[in-house]
């Protein structure tokens, strides 16, 4: 008898190499940040993640709606009591009427929504415009697409968009445009006047936008989160996504949603239902109640995330590290050119295996990194965690 088949005598190597459509990509630096700080016991303020509970009376829902059965395929489109929810919440904050059943979908997280949204508006030919730094999922997505990345770098110490610049990037191939505000990793936040520059450019060109707002609710200092959605020209082309991740402390859950006019949603949808299908449903029904009962939730989270911040930047005052308070977002950029003319990648991985605090190296989200000496540290920690990522910094 031949022997069962296992992974021991599985040949070692294909016999023709296996094609990439993605050569130059490696592992995602919150994936290695990760790791290595698990290897070395290190702090992880690397990964953008919560370490606080979610909402009780959320956790209950989840559970209450195991027990009640509801655990078959929800709708393709999302639960419509949660598109409801959402639909309200869109309204209530930002003045948009939108249609649940034709302009709402529940998805797999913000990175399904983004991946299919760029799935769905550029291929062959076309060229989308991202910010640099830029969230590293944008550009793999679009080069899957088929389609060309063009770089716009944000412009330093505040990090806004140069509206000049974009205006001299467009080009006939432009089809879209990827926005995120606030912004990950420099916690800078759009403001009205960017919005109103930003339609000038777009304006009778056929250019859609990608607008990534999954930290809409984490803004500062009296700052209101200027949404694509309170933008009626805008939201007319654009795709606004957002996540529970971070709204409901719930990054391991991967829900999130998209707000886009009928036919941008009908387009969306071709590639979400052969993507995803449709989203854990349980957790669809919790989040519906969840929405409706306890809206100061996510309306609190400023100020809540506020607190953790200046706590952050307090405790680093003393420190050699220079950084300007992040206007929203759990991160918080330092430079660490007074310490160290070392590469930020080589800088963070040092840092984690000698100091014990695992961050993230802002290099790795640019086309052109220009010798940047920024790292990334997420303050989405409780005090004592804080505290002690600070006092390791100050020694430094
Ligand atoms: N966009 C940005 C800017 C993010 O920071 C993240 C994750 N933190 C995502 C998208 C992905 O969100 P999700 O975990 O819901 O997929
Ligand atoms: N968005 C999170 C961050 O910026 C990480 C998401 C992930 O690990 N893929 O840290």
């Amino acid at each position: 008898m031949s022997p069962r088949p296992n992974h021991t005598n599985h040949p070692a190597t294909l016999v023709f190499p296996v094609p990439s459509k993605l050569p130059d990509i490696g592992t995602t630096i919150f994936t290695v940040m990760s790791q290595l700080a698990a290897d070395c016991g290190a702090l992880n303020l690397a990964q953008g993640f919560p370490d606080f509970p979610v909402p009780a009376a959320l956790a209950e829902g989840v559970v209450a709606a195991l027990r009640a059965g509801h655990n078959q395929y929800a709708p393709m489109a999302g639960l419509p009591a949660l598109r409801e929810a959402l639909a309200r919440k869109t309204e209530a904050l930002y003045g948009r009427r939108t249609d649940p059943v034709h302009e709402v979908t529940v998805t797999s997280g913000a990175t399904e929504a983004l991946y299919c949204a760029i799935q769905a508006c550029v291929g062959a030919g076309d060229e989308a415009i991202v910010f640099d730094p830029a969230y590293d999922s944008y550009e793999p997505a679009i080069r899957l697409a088929g389609a060309r990345t063009v770089h716009v770098p944000l412009v330093p110490p505040a990090f806004r968009v140069d509206w000049e610049r974009v205006q001299a990037a467009l080009t006939p191939r432009t089809r879209l445009l990827v926005l995120n505000s606030p912004h990950n990793p420099t916690g800078a936040v759009l403001g009205a006047d960017d919005l109103a520059q930003l339609a000038a450019v777009v304006r009778d060109r056929p250019i859609l936008l990608l607008a990534d707002e999954v930290y809409e609710h984490i803004v500062f200092d009296g700052a209101r989160h200027e949404s694509l959605l309170r933008h009626p020209e805008l939201a007319a082309r654009s795709l606004v996504v957002s996540s529970f991740g971070k709204t409901c402390h719930a990054t391991g859950w991967k829900v999130g949603y998209v707000v886009a006019p009928p036919d941008l949603t009908t387009e969306f949808r071709k590639v979400h239902q052969f993507v995803q299908f449709c989203v854990v449903t349980p957790v669809q029904h919790a989040l519906a109640a969840f929405l409706e009962s306890d809206p100061d939730h996510y309306l609190d989270l400023g100020r809540f995330y506020q607190a953790r911040r200046d706590l952050f930047c307090r405790l680093l005052s003393p420190s050699r590290f220079r950084f300007t308070p992040a206007r929203g977002t759990y991160f918080q950029l330092l430079d660490y050119a007074a310490v160290s003319d070392e590469a930020d990648v080589d800088f963070a991985r040092r840092l984690t295996r000698e100091a014990g605090l695992a961050s993230i190296p802002v290099s790795v989200f640019s086309a052109e990194p220009e010798g940047s000496r920024l790292l990334r540290f997420c303050f989405a920690k409780d005090e004592g965690t804080l505290r002690r990522a600070a006092e390791i910094l100050c020694t430094i």
